[in-house]
């Protein structure tokens, strides 16, 4: 059913990704309600509405749905339980989130869908840690099953007797072990998919990370990669049909001797697609809200041949004036206070070669 240009959508999170669906949303003559617990999210400055509820209250989810045309998530970390009552109002509905929220689910969800991953193992124990070091090898490494994000919730282990303290790292919570991938580049498929199958890619972003934090994405991404795309896409899409999803996936893979690697899902517009802003012809943020609104897809294709996303993380958002000043360059500050370390305070994209 379409959801026409005049309606209201329902985001739940109110960080950047909700406040650049917004300003897509808005674009297209739709007005934005957020749900989030913060005081100030930073996605309330650009929408309609705002409403301040946590996202387990049952109740406070049941009147948003009713204020509502439509309802979309910016991420993935929700208590899928008081989303259901949302029923088909809720795009992507909550198989994606609850796939995409517990490491171990998903990592088996990708496996049925014949999608490749490092060889893992569930752990609840330091005792489990250690028969899982010795089945999968070092270096391995522990990431909780839930909450993760950023590289939080992570521990390596590079020796047998470094278990404990990974354990310990990650507070002893129900957890994944996985083997180090031994990658030469990482990279991501973003997809954009309709209730009825049709779907549309973006050229795949190559991405650098440091601490665990996406630094960079470029487009297009180098040959090596752009060899492993095809099967890349072949597994994101059978993700993406499996879990029936409306809207945009992200799926994370590592380049490796083998072929394509997944890394993780991300059930929504992801930081390796903020490119598409500037850089392609529809950006992700637009073609999400088209996909959950049942308007015609929009057109993916470079706008200028290459384009780079340099994220600005923590004090790197106090290098504005220099960044403004840059010819070319697109700015986006999210108006997101305090740049603790660590924290996402916007980015710069580059587009084409030369201006
Ligand atoms: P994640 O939070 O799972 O996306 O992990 C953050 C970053 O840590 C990834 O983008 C990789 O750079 C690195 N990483 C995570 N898992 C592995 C792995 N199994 N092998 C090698 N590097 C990894």
């Amino acid at each position: 059913m379409t959801i026409p240009p005049g309606s209201v959508i329902g985001i739940v999170g109110g960080g950047q990704l909700g406040r650049m669906l917004s300003v897509a949303a808005a674009q297209l003559g739709y007005r934005c309600h957020i749900l989030d617990p913060h005081e100030h999210p930073c996605a309330a400055d650009v929408a309609a509405y705002f409403t301040r509820a946590d996202y387990g209250d049952t109740a406070a989810i049941e009147a948003f749905g009713r204020a509502v045309d439509v309802v979309t998530y910016e991420f993935e970390n929700l208590p899928v339980g008081p989303l259901r009552a949302l029923g088909d109002k809720l795009r992507p509905g909550t198989r994606s989130l609850a796939v995409a929220q517990d490491r171990a689910v998903e990592k088996q969800f990708i496996e049925d869908c014949s999608g490749r991953v490092a060889p893992w193992r569930t752990v609840d124990s330091l005792e489990d840690v250690r028969g899982a070091v010795q089945a999968l090898g070092c270096p391995a490494v522990l990431k909780t099953r839930r909450y993760g994000y950023d590289g939080k919730g992570q521990a390596w282990i590079r020796a047998p007797e470094e278990a404990s303290e990974a354990w310990a790292t990650i507070g002893g919570q129900p957890a994944v072990a996985e083997a180090g991938v031994d990658f030469s580049a990482e990279f991501s498929v973003i997809v954009a998919r309709w209730q009825d199958g049709r779907h549309a890619f973006w050229d795949s972003p190559e991405n650098e990370h440091r601490e665990g934090i996406l630094r960079r994405s470029s487009v297009p991404c180098s040959d090596m990669v752009a060899l492993q795309v095809p099967e890349a896409r072949e597994a994101a899409l059978r993700i993406a049909e499996a879990l029936g999803h409306v809207g945009v996936l992200t799926v994370e893979f590592f380049a490796s001797a083998d072929g394509p690697v997944v890394n993780e899902i991300a059930p929504r517009v992801h930081n390796s697609g903020h490119w598409t802003i500037e850089g392609a012809v529809t950006s992700q943020f637009e073609q999400h809200i088209r996909a959950i609104c049942d308007l015609p897809p929009g057109v993916t294709g470079l706008m200028r041949g290459s384009a780079v996303m340099e994220n600005l993380i923590g004090a790197d958002v106090e290098r504005w004036p220099e960044l403004a000043a840059e010819r070319g360059a697109h700015l986006h500050i999210y108006g997101k206070g305090e740049a603790r370390p660590g924290r996402k305070m916007g980015h710069l994209t580059r587009v084409g070669r030369s201006i």
